[in-house]
């Protein structure tokens, strides 16, 4: 269930994902199958697996990147069929902005107001805290690797969207830019809204992360709590944890663990 302190300040209503015994090929390859998740409102859930298991083409489908072959997607009320209207539910960071390089951030930030039809006052807090200011008036192109994670990242969240995909959120950030992300990350899920995210770096994830969908080979085979998949594995933190469960599962013919979807 929920957490009480969902809603505390979500303007919108909280929003659950289901993705329901979605398969999905590329040729005969299958890349995800059977997959049978859910993500909650108030929680910052982690999508975790080795290279090639699924992570990437499980966050294109709920962005509508990429359709099943079968299944279902809820995000909220919506079923994903098409209708891509869902999508103003959703911030994205994605790990690699295609922004067209020669605008500007405020062009950018203009250019975004308009295709999702926001109308409203911007959170525009993270550029503030990033201290973003006179860089916004740069071209895209002419931003350094930091500053241009920065306003990825303050884009995202520039529409207080009841859910946030972050992709590999902290990459590229200095020690102070990530913390002051964590610290607006932990805000969002504490205020209601769903998070998801991806990270290489452990320590930033467990820093963050409620729960866990770990993927191996397309298969979900933990869903549930990191304290959880702690317990389960015996190991005190998230690495030794993924390293203990890929051991005992390995890379093929994984069963799934008691407590695995
Ligand atoms: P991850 O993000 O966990 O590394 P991906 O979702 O990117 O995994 O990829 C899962 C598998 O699907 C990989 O084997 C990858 O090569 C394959 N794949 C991903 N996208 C495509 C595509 N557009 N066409 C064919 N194969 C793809």
């Amino acid at each position: 269930m929920t957490d009480a302190r969902v809603l505390r300040d979500l303007g919108e209503h909280p929003v659950w994902i289901r993705m329901e015994n979605i398969s999905k090929r590329y040729g005969s390859r299958p890349v995800l199958t059977e997959v049978d998740v859910c993500f909650r409102p108030g929680r910052v859930t982690a999508v975790l697996g080795p290279n090639g298991a699924g992570k990437t083409t499980l966050l294109k489908m709920l962005l509508g990147l990429v359709r099943p072959d079968r299944g279902c997607i809820t995000v909220g009320e919506k079923a994903l069929d098409g209708d891509p209207a869902y999508r103003q539910e959703i911030g994205y960071m994605p790990q690699l902005p295609h922004f067209p390089d020669n605008l500007t951030g405020e062009e950018l930030a203009a250019m975004l107001d308009d295709v999702r039809g926001f109308v409203g006052e911007p959170d525009e807090s993270l550029t503030r805290a990033f201290d973003l200011g006179r860089e916004l008036a740069k071209p895209f192109r002419n931003l350094s690797g930091g500053n241009r994670q920065k306003l990825n990242a303050a884009l995202a969240f520039r529409y207080r969207s009841p859910v946030l995909i972050l992709d590999e959120p902290t990459a590229g950030l200095d020690p102070v830019a990530a913390r002051i992300l964590k610290a607006r990350v932990r805000r969002e899920r504490d205020d209601g809204r769903t998070v998801l995210m991806t990270s290489h770096d452990l320590g930033h994830l467990e820093a963050l992360a409620d729960d866990v969908v770990f993927l191996l080979e397309g298969r979900v085979r933990f869903e549930g709590e990191v304290s959880r998949l702690l317990e389960i594995t015996q190991q005190a933190e998230l690495e030794g944890a993924i390293a203990a469960f890929l051991m005992e599962h390995g890379a093929s013919g994984a069963d799934g663990l008691e407590g695995v979807a």
